[in-house]
């Protein structure tokens, strides 16, 4: 593939802040990809790269869309490329850091996804197709999503420490049917909100979902419960928590709800919780240093998911370590935090390869861009989470898995829990 011009630009996430975005021109046309940006970032992330200084409160993004258009293009226009692990090798040597932070991996990420759409246009493959073939995988998948549907910590003005608490109507047959359920459901929660704590507690958080004020981290549950029996989804959709830890974590101990926990009584706490009600997923139930916790967590609870976040980044020297620590058995896959397309491909196959699940995520300051929906679908990996079923940066990733979904017509293959 020939590259006739890279161009870098600053456009708006979903919050409000610059991100960036960048246009890829071949002979086939011009392929665009927009980056996201955490909140609750993992201490490992590849860096990302913020101009400082006045303008949009420190928050620009003009250094990295000026590597884009300087360094990048200058390397890249005008030369040809056979394959997206040649191109983001060339981009990670151009770097030559190891956390992107020459370059950012902001404006790498941008070039290697919009590259990703091009290679896919130039072998005339839809970009999940194209994704499945140069992951080695066979089986697309549509995946179970994991709507987040109750905000709090770093993505709320709420009380809540927990980040989220998520909804997954894994007993669906379809992905549109699940994405039916968890609209329906997450109405449903909204009434009853309103009716029990007054409609002012219905704002939502940055993923779309309600922020309420609540008493401690089983009020949120138990209104999700409450939601799905008056869906009419009772046994049908279960429950999932990021924790996001690392944010209520301070020199060993760990500051919730008012609440002071040693590591072992949030492991307890985890444990009734998961005892209690229908939870078959807990993301970042500790922090991303604290590898003794995660590790006696996985010998204590048998059965649920735990997901590394925070603890991986996305980074294959961090997800062997909690390999060989037995430390979680699932990855959260997000392209950002490790820069490139191959690197976060290399991330998903190598948690494949021990038999992890892999849930691919969204940030939460998110845009338009539907990169993840394909990504979910080309590696087969069977979940997605992409925030509440509500707000265009959102339903972006859900709406472009229904029409994916529509798209294969008999071959779709749903991940629905038998
Ligand atoms: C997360 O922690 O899983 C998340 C999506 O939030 P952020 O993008 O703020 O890291
Ligand atoms: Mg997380």
């Amino acid at each position: 593939m020939l590259i006739l011009g890279v161009k870098g630009r600053e456009v708006l996430d979903s919050r409000g802040n610059p991100t960036v975005e960048c246009d890829v021109r071949t002979d086939k046309g011009i392929f665009s990809a927009i980056v996201p940006s955490g909140a609750s970032t993992g201490i490992h992330e590849a860096l990302e790269l913020r101009d400082g200084g006045k303008r949009f409160l420190g928050m620009g993004v003009l250094k990295a869309v000026k590597n884009i258009n300087e360094t990048i293009s200058k390397r890249i226009t005008k030369k040809m490329f056979t394959e997206q692990m040649e191109l983001d090798e060339t981009l990670i040597r151009l770097d030559g850091t190891p956390n992107k932070k020459k370059l950012g991996a902001n404006a790498i990420l941008a070039v290697s996804m919009a590259c990703c759409r091009a290679f896919a246009a130039e072998k005339n493959q839809k970009l999940y197709e194209h994704i499945a073939e140069i992951s080695g995988n066979n089986k697309l998948l549509l995946p179970i999503p994991a709507f987040n549907i109750i905000n709090g910590g770093k993505h709320a003005q709420n009380n809540l420490d927990i980040q989220e608490f998520m909804i997954l109507p894994a007993k669906a047959k379809t992905f549109e049917e699940a994405y039916q359920m968890g609209s329906e459901v997450y109405h449903c929660l909204k009434k009853l909100i309103a009716d029990k704590k007054g409609k002012e507690q219905t704002n939502v958080g940055d993923e779309g979902g309600f922020a309420p004020k609540v008493s401690g981290m089983e009020e949120p549950i138990q209104l999700i419960l409450d939601a799905i029996k008056e869906a009419g989804y009772k046994n049908k959709i279960f429950i999932g928590m990021d924790c996001a830890a690392s944010e209520f974590y301070k020199n060993g101990r760990y500051y919730l709800d008012g609440i002071e926990y040693s590591a072992g009584d949030l492991a307890e706490k985890y444990y009734e919780l998961s005892q209690k009600y229908p939870i078959v997923t807990i993301e970042d139930p500790f922090a991303q240093e604290d590898w003794q916790s995660w590790q006696k967590l996985m010998e204590k609870m048998k059965g649920v998911q735990i997901v590394g976040d925070d603890l991986l980044c996305t980074n294959t020297k961090r997800i062997e370590k909690a390999i060989v620590l037995n430390a979680c058995n699932a990855l959260l896959l997000k392209v950002n935090q490790i820069g490139t397309v191959t690197e976060a491909i290399q991330a998903a196959q190598l948690a494949m390869k021990n038999k992890w699940n892999i849930m691919v995520s969204h940030r939460s300051g998110e845009t338009e861009d539907t990169f993840i929906a394909d990504l979910v679908v080309g590696l087969g990996c069977g979940q997605i989470k992409s925030g509440a079923p509500c707000r265009g940066e959102r339903t972006a990733k859900y709406n472009r898995l229904l029409r994916i979904e529509e798209e294969l017509g008999k071959k779709a293959k749903f991940n629905s829990l038998k």
